[in-house]
């Protein structure tokens, strides 16, 4: 190496680069910092899309390891599934009222009287 006598060693650090294709190929926006941006939970700006660990925090690669990345996984999962499940309700009540079955205004009331209790005074 140019510069260097026998002996002599140089070190320099290293620059963490994310393989972040698949999420920039989806569109996931990149923050300012250059990594792609997620919220707490994970999510990007990608509807139904999540990432955590290497690939959205510099940090993580060296200094907070493996026990942050996982942590971030699972917070990621929790909302996943809550995702899901909303998902899930969204498309069981739009096939329920697709299907003709929606509640009449009276129906609606008597089932709302029957769970809460008349409500005249
Ligand atoms: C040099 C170095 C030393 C470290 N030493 C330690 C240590 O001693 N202890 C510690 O706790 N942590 C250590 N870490 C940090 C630790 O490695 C990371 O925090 C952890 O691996 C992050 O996990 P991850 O699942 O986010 O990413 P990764 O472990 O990198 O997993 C991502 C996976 O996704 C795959 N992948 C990427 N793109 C695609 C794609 N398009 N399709 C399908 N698969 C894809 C990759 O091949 C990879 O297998 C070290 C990190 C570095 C760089």
């Amino acid at each position: 190496m140019a510069g260097l006598c026998r002996g002599q060693r140089c070190s320099s650090a290293p620059r963490f680069v994310p393989h972040d294709e698949l999420l920039t190929n989806l569109g996931c926006k990149v923050g300012e910092n250059g990594w792609v941006a997620t919220d707490p939970t994970g999510a990007t700006s990608v509807a139904g899309v999540w990432a955590a660990g290497n690939v959205v925090d510099s940090p993580a690669q060296v200094i907070t390891a493996v026990i942050t990345a996982a942590g971030a996984g699972t917070v990621a999962a929790i909302a996943i599934n809550h995702y899901l499940l909303e998902e899930d309700i969204k498309h069981a009540v739009a096939k329920y009222h697709t299907a003709g079955n929606a509640l009449s205004n009276v129906t609606e009331q008597r089932v709302a009287e029957g769970v809460l209790g008349d409500p005249s005074p």
